[in-house]
């Protein structure tokens, strides 16, 4: 009897401790679910380096003279973690119009050089952004007026600077050589940010630059004209639509290429075809397959 209530205090304990840890402030789940999602297996995120700031968030939302840019539509503002934002913008049941420009503030080109990868798959990864090449040193402004949410070094997007916009558009500045910028700073349209560079997962120098809503990518060619250097519309109309594309990038799957593998073999235990294969990872039926390598198949 003594063991059985030994047992059943021990229970009580848990589940005190438990009931504890979900009513706690400064974790996670504390923190309202917006509807965004974060780059999932893309490699331009750095899950090692996400760290939890839901501590800022506390301090921020109870100092009401630190004034944040669409406070009212992000519930936290977080100046470490890139992608603090976990819900999904493919579910998104609403839809607005966004102004990008008004009298006050303007809209700058961040820089004027030829787009050299596009937003979208890129062999099996999602590309969510859009890739500028420039020269190491080269300066990279703002697009919008907001305020620099992160500055920090990642190690896939390298030096990476984020700002916050009054409209609630985020957008991203990656594989720096140099921030000029600090969090919490307030910035304008065509303000120097940063200088561009080869940093993080980066085969030559240019600028990865992406912008986000609720921290749903949005392909950067939907909101700027990158051959005349201007806004595609003054406005931008957000709705599950833009962000349907993460249908599929959800429902994509992933081989890992294991000793004695052949297409054929990894195409049949996969219910799909070599050609399929090949065409979702940008290969060819005489690519060696490398052990470890991960492999989408559908
Ligand atoms: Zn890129």
């Amino acid at each position: 009897m003594k063991l059985l209530n030994a047992i059943l205090l021990f229970v009580i304990f848990l589940t005190s401790q438990v009931a504890f840890s979900q009513s706690s402030p400064g974790i996670i789940s504390e923190v309202p679910d917006t509807n965004s999602v974060g780059p999932e297996g893309d490699d331009e995120l750095d899950p090692i380096n996400v760290i939890s700031t839901t501590n800022e968030y506390f301090k921020i939302i109870k100092d009401n003279n630190f004034d944040v840019p669409a406070a009212d539509q992000y519930f936290f503002w977080d100046t470490l973690d890139i992608h603090p934002y976990q819900s999904k913008m493919n579910k998104y049941t609403e839809s607005k119009v966004l102004n990008l420009i008004d009298n006050n503030s303007l809209f700058a080109m961040p820089l004027k050089k030829p787009i050299n990868s596009v937003f979208g798959w890129r062999k099996w990864k999602y590309h969510y952004g859009i890739d500028l090449g420039l020269n190491t040193g080269d300066s990279i402004v703002s697009a919008f007026d907001g305020m620099v949410r992160v500055v920090r070094k990642s190690k896939s997007y390298g030096n990476v600077v984020v700002v916050r916009h009054n409209n609630g558009l985020e957008t991203l500045y990656a594989h720096l050589s140099k921030a000029l910028v600090t969090a919490n700073q307030e910035i304008k349209a065509g303000e120097l940010i940063a200088l561009g560079g080869n940093t993080g997962h980066s085969t030559g120098p240019h600028l990865h630059f992406e912008i986000r809503y609720l921290g749903g990518p949005i392909n950067p060619s939907e909101v700027i004209d990158f051959n005349n250097c201007t806004l595609v519309s003054d406005t931008l109309l957000i709705d599950r639509c833009r962000f349907e594309y993460l249908d599929d990038v959800q429902k994509a799957r992933y081989y890992v290429v294991r000793k004695g593998d052949s297409l054929g073999r990894i195409a049949q235990r996969n219910g799909t075809t070599i050609s399929r294969l090949c065409k979702l990872n940008g290969i060819t039926r005489k690519t060696t397959l490398r052990i470890g390598r991960r492999l989408r198949y559908t």
